[in-house]
Order: C-alpha cells, then structure tokens, then sequence
C-alpha cells in the first residue's frame, strides 16, 4: 500500500497553522497533530505541581509525562493523566512559560521522538516549529505560515477574548513576541523556515485563502 502524505507546518504563534493544519487534514483524510499542545501540556503540569521551571525537573517530568492526543469528530483533545486538557493548556499563564520550557534541550529530544512515532506510517498534518526541519525533516511538503505581529495579535486577541480573558492588543503583542524571540533564538532546533519549505503571508489572507493556496501545492 502507498505510504499516506506528512505535511510539515511550521511559524510563529498566531500565524494560523492549527485553523488551516486542520481543515487540511480534513479535506485530506489525514490527522492532524498538534506539536505544540505537547509542550503546553507539559508546561501545565509543571503549573499545577508547584514544581517550578527548575531544567532538571521539566527534565525528569517530560520522561514519565502521560499525554495523549485524541480524536472526536475530527477534533484533536489533549489528554494529560487521563484529564482532558484541551483547554487548560491554552490559559496565558501557560502562554507564558511554555516557550522556556520548549527551550530546554532534553525536553525537546523526548517530545521530538514522540512526535516522529507518530509520523512514523505518514497519514498526519503535524504544525509546530521544527516540524520541517527536524521532526519529518522527510516530509512530503513543507509549509511556512507568516503573518505581521499586528495580525497574528489581533487572531489571539479574538480567541482569548472568546474564552472570557481581559486582556489588551499590546498584552498579547508582548506575549507573542516575547514567545518568538525565545523560540527564534534556542540553541536547539530554532523557529526556522526549513530550506525546502514553500513560505507563505497570512496577513491579507482568509483561512479558507492559505488552504487553497496550500492545496494548489499539494499534488498526490
Ligand atoms: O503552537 P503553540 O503556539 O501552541 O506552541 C506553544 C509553544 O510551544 C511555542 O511558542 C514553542 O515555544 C513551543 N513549540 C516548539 N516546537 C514545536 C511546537 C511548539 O518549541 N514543534
């Protein structure tokens, strides 16, 4: 049998990767697995035991960390210990220490070999930031999503103002750069467009906009 496609997704946050790596993978008959939820999730219980951001203990968390990625009616949940997070890990005090903790190497190492086993039989459309240049660096197509920071601010702004967060346009600018500059500037597997990676400008640009051009790429 034919191995199914992997579609790498990567950008900075707010770029709108997770609203168009989904319809992909519905219009494509392929999961859609979100890389950043991992860290997230990570990041939440690290929160929730009081443990601190100590390296050596997000270290030794990552390694016994029960996360699971689920799927209903084509949506993916985030199960940690069994408890649906799925929301939980997008609180902004999440927000605001997942890019430290995403940062740390062995962290990264663990999360990157989870992500590749579930590669492993193709079929997924993975978002994140090292997914073209790391984690299926063997990818079938690779897609870099920009968008201006005033844009991708104002995409988060409606989202955590859905969920009832008072938060201010220039709170979350801050947020989102600061995520960036962390993400930009680690010493392992930095947020990088992959050399093979087709880039493209959100800005001006509906979802339903980048999945067309993204689909006018995708030939099987
Ligand atoms: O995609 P999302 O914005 O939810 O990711 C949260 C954070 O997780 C990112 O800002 C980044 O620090 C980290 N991340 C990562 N590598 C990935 C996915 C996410 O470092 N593949």
């Amino acid at each position: 049998m034919k191995k199914k496609l992997n579609i790498a997704i990567d950008g900075p946050a707010g770029a709108g990767k997770s609203t168009v790596a989904k319809m992909i993978a519905s219009r494509l008959g392929l999961l859609y697995v979100d890389t950043g939820s991992m860290y997230r999730a990570l990041t939440l219980k690290a929160i929730n035991l009081n443990i601190g951001f100590s390296e050596k203990e997000l270290v030794r968390l990552c390694e016994d960390l029960d996360i699971e990625l689920v799927y209903e009616n084509g949506e993916c949940r985030v199960l940690l210990d069994g408890q649906d997070v799925t929301e939980e890990i997008r609180t902004p005090k999440v927000s605001q220490n997942v890019s430290f903790v995403a940062s740390i190497p062995q962290v990264r190492e663990n999360m990157v070999m989870r992500q590749q086993l579930m590669a492993k039989n193709g079929g997924v459309v993975m978002d994140g930031r090292d997914i073209g240049t790391r984690v299926m660096k063997n990818a079938d197509f690779k897609f870099f999503l920009t968008a201006s920071i005033e844009e991708r601010a104002r995409r988060r702004l409606i989202y955590l103002k859905e969920k009832g967060y008072d938060v201010s346009l220039s709170d979350v600018i801050a947020e989102i750069s600061e995520r960036d500059d962390i993400d930009k500037k680690r010493s392992v597997d930095p947020l990088v467009p992959a050399e093979d990676a087709i880039i493209i400008d959100t800005t001006d640009l509906t979802a339903e906009q980048v999945v067309d051009k993204m689909l006018s790429y995708i030939k099987i």
